[in-house]
Formats: C-alpha cells, structure tokens, sequence
C-alpha cells in the first residue's frame, strides 16, 4: 500500500473537540441545501439557450454545454480541450473527506467521457462568513487538504483557483485535460442491444439527510421504523466512501471496453442523466433501467420518508447524487467483464441496469424494476 493510501486508511474521523470545536460543531449547519442545489433542469435550458452556444452536438467533434463536459477542437491540429466546472454546499461534517468530495465530483465529468488524466484543476472556495475564526482557521485547511489529496491520487494537481467569503460554505473546481481525438469518448453512439452499467450505488442524499434526522429525534422517529440509528450511520459512512471515490478506474474501463457513452449521474438523480444522455443519442434508441442499485437501509427509508418527512423520488430516479457513478452504455457482450473487472480492481461492484432498445431518445425506469441492496 502506498504511504497516501496508508495515511487515509488510517485517518480518524473528524472530532471537532480534538480540534478544539466545540463538540456539537457540524459543517453541514452551514448551508441549506445539503446534496440538492441544481438550478432546476427546464429552468436551466432555458438559460443555458440564453449563452447562445449549442446544447449539445455540433459536427461530431466538439460538445457544447449541455452534457457533462465541453469538448472543443483547440487551433492545434487533432487537439480539444475537455473542460467542466462544478462547485456545492457541504453534505458531509468531515470537512477532509468534504474536500475529498468536491474533487471526485470535479474530476468526475472529465471521468464521464472517458478521459482518464486531467491536465490542470483550479479550486473555487466559499468559506462561510458564519464560522468564527478560529472554526475557520479549523476547518477551511482540512477541506482544502482532502482536495489536494484527492487530486493528487488523480494524478493531477491543483494550480490556482479562488477563495471569497459568502454566507454559506461553497467548494468546487474546473478541471481541463488536453486530449488527442483517442482519448475520449463521445457520449452519443448507443445502439439497439447495449446495455446500461452503473458504477456506484444511488441514494447518496437520502442518506446525508438521515444522518441529520437522527439527531433531531422527533424527526428520527418517523423513520424509526425502518432504520436503526447504527444503520443510518453505516449508510452514511458507505456514501461519504463512494461519494470520495474517483470514477477513474470506470473511465479506464470506459475506453477498454469500448463504450458507446456516459454520462455521471449527479444532481438530476439516476433518470434525469438518463434521459440527458438519451436524448443526444445519434440512433433513435431508448433507455430502460430495470435495476435500482441503493445503499443498503437507503430503500425503505425513502419509501418512509416520502410519506412522513420529504419525498427525495429515489425510486422514480430524481433523488440528487453528489459525486455519484458513472452511468455506462455497453456492448452487451463486454458488460459482465467491465463489472468483473471493476470489482476487482476498486472492489467495489458495477451492476448492469438496463438495456438500450429501439425507441425515441427517452430514458424510463420500468414498472417492476426491482431494488438491490448495495
Ligand atoms: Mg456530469
């Protein structure tokens, strides 16, 4: 094991008293929207037109800004520039693993076209003008560290960026990669009998907010039915883990496999990216997930929530993720060895969710689809 991936295995959980916090100081108090702030998708359209730049496929060649990278022939020959920003709020106390977070999520667009080296990150930083100062001089360096870690087991490195002060704590980035014409994968060559691999387990907000209902009694006892505290606190700990975890490994197998696209499922949930995806597909295919992969104790405790607390539609496939999977078409054939292989090299499963059929450019999640417990 390497001495980096030495010291983040053995890295304590975040303990504000140790770091002379008091002991009911969290970073997820500093902001309102944990894991849920995307401009709505209609509402946004509406103004991406307004950039007067094309949503979506131009020549074959370059990608404007409606999926998840722009992808721009550069003046040198056989030359683009893969380029795409993201910044969000905190959803997790851990400030390190929080930066951690930020960085997967940059990086993860560039992961979702297949690109697998990121030339250059920059670091955009809000740090809450309602921390005080000695909160900030805590927390502030440890999120900046998790990024810079993150960054450095991606094999880049942050140059630049820029910090201001705002009421709500706000980390992100934009990562660009130089790329030959063989190093990423347009997102829009699904075919009739592809199938559809996602690469890691959904319900990353359900499980934010239930961390945070189980301190507010009243509200954990509207859930208390379905879930144990201790159970809310392992869904939590899976998701802080995946939502850390780089989707390059899937990016490497992206391009070993011959994928036909991708797209990372983030903040318009499973089906929402689906349907994104969908519809810039060249041949008029559909998409249709029979498979909801969900963080164990995450399925039944959406079901509960939605009657009694919030409806986060994890089942109907709108519930956000932050640094969530990679959202794979396949050849059907070369399916079973991408999951095989991801497992074992990040040993952490891909399951196969779906299928690609003639259709009409939409996304749907089937009536039976049935729930795995991840
Ligand atoms: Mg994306």
């Amino acid at each position: 094991m390497s001495e980096k991936k030495r010291q983040k295995t053995e890295r304590a959980p975040f303990d504000p008293v140790r770091h002379g916090l008091r002991a009911d100081f969290r970073l997820t108090r500093f902001t309102k929207l944990k894991g849920w702030c995307k401009v709505p998708q209609e509402e946004l359209l509406k103004l991406l037109a307004g950039l007067g730049s094309s949503l979506n496929i131009s020549d074959g060649e370059s990608l404007g800004a409606g999926l998840d990278c722009c992808v721009i022939p550069t003046r040198h020959e056989g030359i683009s520039l893969v380029q795409t920003t993201d910044f969000f709020y905190p959803l997790v106390d851990d400030p390190y693993d929080q930066g951690r977070i930020a960085c997967a999520n940059v990086l993860s667009d560039l992961y979702a076209m297949g690109v697998t080296d990121c030339d250059n990150l920059l670091m955009l930083l809000g740090i809450s003008t309602d921390l005080s100062k000695p909160e900030r001089d805590v927390v502030t360096p440890l999120m900046m560290e998790g990024f810079r870690d993150c960054a450095e087991e991606a094999g880049t490195s942050v140059n630049g960026g820029q910090s201001v002060l705002n009421p709500w704590f706000i980390i992100g980035g934009v990562a660009s990669s130089v790329c030959a014409k063989n190093e990423y994968i347009m997102p829009y060559n699904a075919v009739p009998g592809d199938v559809l691999v996602l690469t890691k387990a959904l319900g990353t907000q359900i499980a934010v907010n239930a961390h945070q209902w189980i301190e507010q009694s009243e509200t954990y006892q509207k859930i208390a039915d379905v879930i144990t505290k201790e159970g809310v606190r392992k869904a939590y700990e899976s998701a802080s883990a995946s939502m850390s975890r780089l989707n390059r490994i899937g990016a490497t197998l992206m391009r070993k496999y011959g994928a036909h696209g991708a797209t990372d499922v983030t903040g318009f949930g499973l089906l929402g990216h689906a349907q994104n995806l969908a519809k810039c597909q060249k041949e008029s295919v559909d998409f249709i997930i029979h498979s909801l992969p969900i963080i164990a104790g995450m399925s039944d405790t959406a079901k509960i929530a939605a009657k009694k607390i919030f409806d986060f539609k994890l089942h109907e496939g709108f519930s956000a993720e932050t640094s969530g999977g990679l959202l794979i078409v396949l050849p059907k054939e070369k399916a079973g060895a991408f999951c095989q292989e991801i497992e074992e090299l990040e040993g952490m499963p891909g399951w196969i969710i779906g299928d690609v059929t003639s259709g009409n450019h939409t996304a749907k999640i089937a009536d039976d689809a049935r729930v795995i417990e991840a």
